[in-house]
């Protein structure tokens, strides 16, 4: 069991002496107790980074680094299904849904280890100005410190979006995760310690929103702030970084709407559609909640649906065969529970779902549920509700569902599906979001960028985006012409 913070190389515990419980949301029972960081913790690993970059890590080649990022992949792969299990007992996902995310979070390590390699080749590169007395080299150098916070929703998954780039990039990092899922990023410190990373490139601060986050954010010396997680704390991130103009990212929510039209398959259309909103309990930030679906097809359509999300097998993360555990928290199962009797007080027609499962009498359940025609001012259309919660309404032409999916303050994500590819290319090239999956929804990779419009975010993570977040572009430009300048010396 890790009771303490990783600062500096070393496992230390908090200045203060404070702990916080880490429940199993499936049992409510306590699994763990881990180090409520401060603000003094903030600040040792604030400056164990400092030191690192400084002194070391930001003076390193991409070849060098890359070493370091597979060796930490290689780690994690030897202890993967161990991974897993710990991430079920500490989120409640489904253990298939678990074994997918560590193996996404090894092989994102392992695709930056490959871009940290490549930017050795684009050091220097040259760039051709239109003056041939100067000559001018482009650099891409690594931006200090970076100051990252995480939300529990994929815990080891997201670590790892934030912390492979930062290091392959040259950064050195302050981690701070989840106080819900803080167990697996306890766990890639451990893997950092054990292959022996140099001290104070990875340092991990458990604790809580405002005693550990906030501090973090305000670091006079972090360069570089991102982070995942809520709009009303990305606001409080955004105006931290204000103060001394720190580069930021941000990942915030979504309330993303999945399109289909007459001509779709029922029973493809009823797949993507169910996962797209019931995988991970719906607590993902690209979740497909409203539904458009096309008059012509809706009857149809909408009977499978409500057949299928009916057979959706509710239950602890370590049964086989379970598809959707519990919700993070007793406060995110309060949440959901409100958007769905304000849904009903509102007059949206409830098609199934929406009651604690009765032959589970422990754990923060909540059926799959789905609501037809909300109004559209309602706060179940227009609000992130982060659960297992579809909204479903018609749509006749192209345009008005185009103008439906757009009219939201979120940008994440979209998804249309349609038998006329012309049509699902017009219609992805319309919807105003960062992500747009066609006849699918949800599936992600490390090599495509990540991140949305509008209050969805700033700036994208993965693939090559991702690794730009964390440099600074430089250019050194030289004079080399014969003759004097001549602004002074004629
Ligand atoms: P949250 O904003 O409550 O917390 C996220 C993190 O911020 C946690 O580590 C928390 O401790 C920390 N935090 C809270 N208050 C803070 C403060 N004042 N200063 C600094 N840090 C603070 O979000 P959550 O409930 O953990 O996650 C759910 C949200 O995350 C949803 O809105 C979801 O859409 C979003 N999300 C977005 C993406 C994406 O890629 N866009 C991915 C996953 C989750």
């Amino acid at each position: 069991m890790r009771d303490q913070l990783y600062i500096n190389g070393e496992w230390v515990s908090p200045d203060l002496g404070g702990y916080f419980e880490v429940l199993d949301p499936a049992s409510e029972q306590v699994i763990q107790r881990v180090p409520a960081g401060t603000e003094e913790d903030i600040d040792h690993a604030v400056r164990a980074a400092r030191r690192a970059f400084e002194h070391g890590w930001g003076q390193t080649s991409g070849a060098e680094r890359a070493g370091w990022l597979e060796a930490l992949a290689d780690e994690l792969e030897a202890g993967q299904e161990a991974l897993a299990l710990l991430e079920v007992r500490d989120n409640g996902k489904p253990l298939a849904e678990a074994q997918w995310d560590i193996g996404d979070a090894i092989g994102c390590f392992r695709y930056y280890a490959e871009l940290a390699r490549e930017l050795d080749s684009r050091q220097d590169e040259v760039l051709v100005l239109p003056d041939q007395r100067f000559r001018c080299r482009i650099r891409r150098e690594p931006v200090g410190v970076a100051g990252q916070i995480i939300p529990w929703n994929y815990p080891l998954l997201m670590a790892a979006w934030k912390v492979a780039p930062a290091l392959a990039a040259g950064a050195t990092v302050v981690l701070k995760p989840s106080e819900l899922t803080p167990l697996t990023a306890l766990e890639l410190a451990a893997a950092a310690d054990r292959i022996g990373l140099p001290a104070g490139v990875l340092n991990l601060v458990t604790g809580l929103g405002a005693e550990a986050g906030g501090p973090l954010s305000q670091h006079p010396m972090v360069d570089k702030l991102a982070f995942t997680g809520s709009v009303p704390t990305g606001a409080k991130i955004m105006s931290a970084a204000a103060a001394d103009i720190k580069n930021i990212s941000l990942e915030l929510g979504g309330k993303s709407a999945f399109i289909v039209f007459d001509d779709a398959d029922v029973e493809a259309a009823v797949e993507w559609i169910l996962f797209g909103i019931f995988w991970n309990q719906g607590q993902v930030c690209s979740a497909t909640s409203r539904l458009l679906v096309q008059e012509g097809i809706a009857t149809r359509l909408l009977e499978r649906l409500v057949e299928a999300t009916r057979n959706i097998r509710i239950g602890h993360g370590l049964e086989p065969g379970v598809q959707l555990g519990p919700l993070i928290s007793q406060g995110q199962l309060d949440k959901v529970i409100g958007f769905i009797e304000q849904a009903k007080a509102s007059g949206a027609r409830l098609l199934t779902g929406g009651r604690r499962p009765a032959q589970l009498d422990r754990g923060y359940f909540i059926e799959p549920t789905i609501f037809d025609e909300p109004a559209e001012n309602s706060s179940i259309w227009r609000e992130e509700v982060f659960g297992p919660l579809l909204c479903v309404k018609r749509f006749k032409r192209e345009e008005e569902a185009v103008r439906l999916a757009n009219a939201s303050r979120f940008g994440l994500a979209g998804a249309v599906m349609s038998g006329d590819p012309a049509r699902a290319a017009r219609v992805a090239n319309a919807l105003r979001a960062g992500i747009v999956w066609v006849n699918c929804s949800q599936p992600t990779f490390s090599q495509a960028p990540w991140g949305g419009m509008k209050q969805s975010g700033i700036g994208r993570e993965l693939g090559r985006w991702g690794l730009e977040n964390y440099l600074e572009v430089k250019q050194v430009t030289e004079y080399v012409g014969r003759e004097p300048w001549g602004w002074y010396l004629k």
